[in-house]
């Protein structure tokens, strides 16, 4: 393999039902940096059926040109389909770089993608960069429990691809002066030769979306003691209009589902104010967290790790603290007599 005649980087444009997913806008915001050090240009790669007006929006987070295969059988996500069409460009442009969200369908598309490439893929990356002096891409995860973060490189084979968790980078503001290079390539499948066939679409009515995109989560630990207690943390979720999260020793507890943990196995999120109530602050729950732009750490134990990320703590008895602040914000709320509004 020539790794020379590889240039660029790439990033799946992840739509659904003609919208595209906050991951992919986040990833251009990153892929932008990678490309500006590289000096190479940053494509966007689209998909889908009717896709052909989402391509400015990409161009305007960042994209300095989009792939476009716009086909009636690549209406929905298929692994077959959208693999086909990923290959083609890949083999035709040759990038160098390959990003994709680490989202169900970003997952399963890297997967097969990379697996018919012959190429390397590290999954569920938090930290991108280049090593310019070797010309290689480094993709960081955390590894063994979060103890550690692992840089993964991949020498000898391209494209160098990585899927990227949701949330963790940050997306450009979008300009719309920006221009860009619109590439169109047309591609063969037919629906009768595809072997899985979607019959039904049944939306996500667990709470995970609400939470990845709350703009306040109170976040309770293992520290609130049981199930009734955890209850205070519900109360006043509810009075200041919150999410609900949890840390996984609340959710192997059965306080609360899987879909609502965060941290390393769980949720990333990034909310404007963070409550972490009970929490001790491992770095398996920290690494779900800690972008958060406000944190409010209330532990009876002055020294709890979470103390190191908070931007605000009080050390104390949650069990005493929390039913006041519930009953001060219901004050508040009763005499202001609307809503908390977050800005
Ligand atoms: P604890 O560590 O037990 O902390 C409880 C805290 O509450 C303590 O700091 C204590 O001082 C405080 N406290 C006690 N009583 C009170 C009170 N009355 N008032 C105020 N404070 C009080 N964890 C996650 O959260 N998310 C993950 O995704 C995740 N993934 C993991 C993946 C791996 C591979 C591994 C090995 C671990 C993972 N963990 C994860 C587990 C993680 O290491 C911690 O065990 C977990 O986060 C601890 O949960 P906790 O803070 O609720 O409980």
């Amino acid at each position: 393999m020539n790794l020379e005649e590889y240039q660029g980087v790439w990033v799946f444009i992840e739509q659904n039902e003609g919208e595209i997913e906050g991951v992919s806008l986040e990833l251009l915001g990153a892929g932008r940096k990678l490309a500006d050090k590289l000096e190479v240009p940053l494509a966007g790669v689209l998909l889908g059926d009717g896709i052909r007006q989402l391509a400015n929006q990409v161009i305007y987070y960042g994209a300095d040109e989009v792939y476009i295969i716009d086909h009636p059988v690549l209406k929905d996500y298929r692994t077959e389909s959208y693999m086909k069409g990923v290959i083609l460009l890949a083999e035709k442009y040759k990038p160098e770089i390959f990003l994709y969200g680490a989202t169900p369908n970003g997952k399963d598309l890297a997967s097969a993608v990379a697996t018919d490439l012959s190429t390397g893929l590290t999954a569920d990356t938090t930290m991108l960069d280049i090593d310019l002096e070797n010309r290689l891409f480094e993709a960081s995860r955390p590894a063994f429990g979060g103890n550690i973060m692992a840089t993964i490189l991949c020498k000898k084979h391209r494209p160098q691809m990585a899927t990227v968790r949701p949330k963790v980078m940050k997306a450009l503001e979008p300009d719309q002066s920006r221009q860009g290079k619109i590439m169109e390539e047309t591609i063969s499948l037919k629906e009768e030769e595809m072997r899985t066939k979607v019959l039904q679409i049944v939306k996500d009515v667990s709470n995970t979306a609400n939470l990845a995109d709350a703009h306040v989560i109170v976040c309770g630990g293992k520290g609130m003691g049981d199930y009734q207690n955890f209850q205070l943390i519900h109360e006043f979720a509810k009075t200041i209009g919150a999410s609900v999260g949890g840390s996984r020793d609340v959710v192997e507890a059965g306080w609360l589902p899987h879909s609502l943990q965060i941290g390393q196995t769980g949720e990333t999120v990034t909310p404007k104010v963070f409550f972490a109530i009970g929490i001790s602050g491992a770095i398996q729950h920290v690494v779900g967290m800690k972008n958060s732009e406000i944190i409010i750490a209330i532990n009876k134990d002055p020294n709890a790790p979470i103390f190191d990320v908070a931007t605000y703590g009080i050390v104390g008895d949650a069990m005493e603290i929390l039913p006041k602040l519930i009953e001060q914000f219901k004050q508040v709320l009763k005499t202001s007599g609307g809503e908390l509004s977050y800005v």
